[in-house]
């Protein structure tokens, strides 16, 4: 029997999901968990619990242990493209990475002269170029590392950081850029959190240019925070009520419902093949038939 959490828009949703799938509450009593990424190095999925400035990991051995305290209030992950872990830290404004001795290197924490806002998720493009998002969370809000500190840039974007360090400014023209994802060298998915809220697709350029396509799509309850694409360029968004998968083009296949606002997924486990949802105060596993899109 399907578990009631599964809940089908279109047959095929359904094979998604071994039998008798259920969502597996791994971590609770969190405070606002964002920022899934498993590291198959380290065998374990870190995440982070923005507004206890707090991260946290998951073993494939099935503990839960603390991974960093104070976290400078990280944010979103992501892998490089040499498996190293990124972070977008609201404390440090910056673009961190993870060295293999565990010690932090910034990466980007001003463009032309000013700070960035608070970078939020990050997104590894197919040629080693890594995609964040600057909104103003971790300014405005006391809770997730922000004190007082004013906006120096003039907007809230995205920017594009070269292999060998060049950072520019694609993307201008969103209200609060989120989560993104990458469907293919060209196509960039960027969740817009702000006004407008919805997830917006962009057509990049090999050097790195971006041009608004359109709308791809909105979900309801809820706004799209973060998102992964599947193997097969599915599409599994976070939304008020659980995560939504959608097909390629935008249209709901199903929804995994959770108790609480979800705001991120990744994959990962190690046959690739689990989902992990950051849910609110929850962390939580969900098995599957699916693994990660790569472009490797
Ligand atoms: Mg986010």
């Amino acid at each position: 029997m399907t578990h009631p959490a599964f809940q089908a828009a279109h047959p095929d949703f359904l094979t998604l999901f071994p039998d008798g799938a259920a969502p597996e509450q791994l971590g609770r009593e969190h405070t606002w968990t964002e920022g899934p990424t498993y590291v198959p190095s380290r065998q374990r999925v870190i995440y982070s619990d923005v507004r206890q400035n707090h991260t946290w990991a998951y073993t494939d051995a099935g503990q839960l242990v603390e991974e960093q305290r104070p976290s400078g209030y990280q944010n979103g992950h992501c892998l490089d493209a040499q498996g190293r872990l990124i972070a977008c830290s609201h404390g440090a404004r910056a673009l961190l990475r993870q060295e293999p001795d565990g010690s932090w290197t910034t990466l980007a924490d001003q463009f032309e002269g000013q700070r960035l806002n608070s970078p939020n998720d990050v997104a590894l493009h197919p040629d080693g170029s890594l995609w964040f998002t600057d909104p103003t969370y971790g300014l405005d809000k006391p809770e997730e590392g922000g004190r007082g500190e004013p906006m120096e840039l003039p907007g809230r974007w995205v920017f594009r950081l070269t292999p060998d360090g060049q950072l520019s400014a694609p993307i201008r023209d969103r209200h609060k850029p989120n989560g993104l994802a990458f469907a293919s060298a060209s196509t960039l998915l960027l969740a817009d959190t702000g006004d407008q809220a919805g997830t917006y697709r962009y057509d990049i350029t090999p050097d790195g240019q971006a041009t608004l396509a359109g709308l791809h799509f909105r979900v309801t309850p809820g706004k799209t925070d973060g998102l992964r694409l599947d193997h097969a360029g599915r599409i599994w968004s976070s939304a008020a009520d659980g995560v939504h998968v959608l097909t390629p083009d935008g249209h709901e296949l199903g929804r995994i419902l959770f108790p609480e606002t979800v705001s991120n997924v990744c994959f990962g486990g190690a046959d690739g093949s689990t989902l992990f949802v950051t849910a609110s105060t929850g962390f939580w596993r969900v098995p599957t038939t699916v693994t990660a899109l790569t472009f490797r």
